[in-house]
């Protein structure tokens, strides 16, 4: 071999020798995962339990960083500006796509500033009140709520967040919009729900199961097609009557564009051995939710997730007129 063919050789042992072992290598050092929601809502009891999953799998302490604000889309725009090296990622859920078009401004672009890791779940909503508001059923809810426009309260996460998308519905069955009450994420809207500080909340079932199970809030109804094995009591919406609000609220994982494709791999796999945890599968049965299939907690399933949601809501949310900025 002459002098530079064996150089040049030498120079592509070398560099796939590094290729190798930094895909070996990661992760070196805590991970941390933004759910941009306040502490003890239900994307961060989800993110939570699937992170300690992750940390066994991958040797590293996996962690939370709750960056809560303007609906999920703060924490997001963090997670699009952090080093790409797969110690920084973000969960967020439907709101990942319904702001790209209800937020005109966006500091990201929402298609092009992540790289894709997989869906973690996807959770169905539920309709509750404080525990003593008058109405007994969805139909009375619906019924008081028109009667009472400028008394009754409905607590969202902020524009975007899915208790947001949920009471936008809830208000269009009801015909008139009601005075809401915006919070950080839905841990905090619950505690003033209990508290009896605001009226109404639409949230997802991780959030509200406990409670319902409980007795300490008053369940309308659980926006799934079926009932829910852990709420046999609480009706769907299409038995309460409301059979247009039937949806479920999907979470999926992501990392800054440009995190390397082996890294990104080897946090997909991850992902796939923490839902198939026992312990995981079994938290997310006792919070009403499944976790996602190995073939949905992939790059490739979420990316086309993302990209078919953010066409679905984008004609609704322009027909309704109704943005953030
Ligand atoms: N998931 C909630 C919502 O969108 C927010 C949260 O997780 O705290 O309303």
């Amino acid at each position: 071999m002459k002098r530079v063919a064996k150089f040049a050789a030498a120079v592509a042992v070398l560099a796939l020798g590094a290729v190798a072992a930094g895909a070996q290598a990661y992760p070196e050092r805590t991970i941390t995962i933004v759910v941009p929601f306040a502490a003890g809502g239900p994307t961060d009891t989800v993110t939570r339990l699937v992170a300690e999953s992750m940390s066994k799998d991958l040797g590293q302490e996996v962690i939370v960083e709750n960056v809560a604000g303007a609906g999920g889309t703060t924490g997001a725009s963090q997670v699009a500006e952090a080093e790409p090296d797969g110690y920084t990622l973000l969960v967020y859920h439907i709101g990942m796509a319904t702001s790209a078009t209800l937020y005109r401004n966006l500091p990201y672009d929402t298609l092009n500033a992540f790289e894709y890791v997989g869906l973690v779940t996807d959770v169905p909503m539920t309709i509750v009140g404080r525990k003593d508001l008058e109405p007994n059923d969805l139909k009375s809810l619906v019924d008081y709520a028109k009667a009472n426009k400028d008394k009754v309260s409905l607590a969202n996460a902020g524009i975007g967040a899915a208790s947001h998308l949920c009471g936008m519905l809830f208000m269009s069955a009801v015909g008139t919009t009601i005075v809401t009450v915006p919070y950080k994420g839905t841990g905090p809207a619950m505690t003033d729900l209990l508290g009896g500080q605001v009226d109404i909340l639409c949230d997802q079932t991780t959030n509200t199961t406990k409670q319902i199970q409980g007795g300490t809030i008053k369940a309308y109804a659980v926006t799934s097609p079926a009932r829910l094995d852990v709420l046999p009591d609480v009706p769907t919406t299409e038995e309460a009557g409301l059979p247009g609000m039937q949806f479920g609220i999907w979470h999926g994982m992501y990392a800054p564009k440009g995190t390397p494709p082996d890294v990104v791999a080897r946090l997909s796999k991850s992902l796939q051995i923490a839902l198939k945890d026992p312990n995981v599968a079994a938290r997310f049965a006792e919070l009403g939710t499944k976790p996602a299939t190995e073939a949905e907690a992939t790059p490739e399933a979420l990316k086309a997730k993302l990209e078919g949601e953010v066409s679905r809501w984008k004609p609704i949310i322009e027909a309704a007129g109704q943005y953030a900025d």
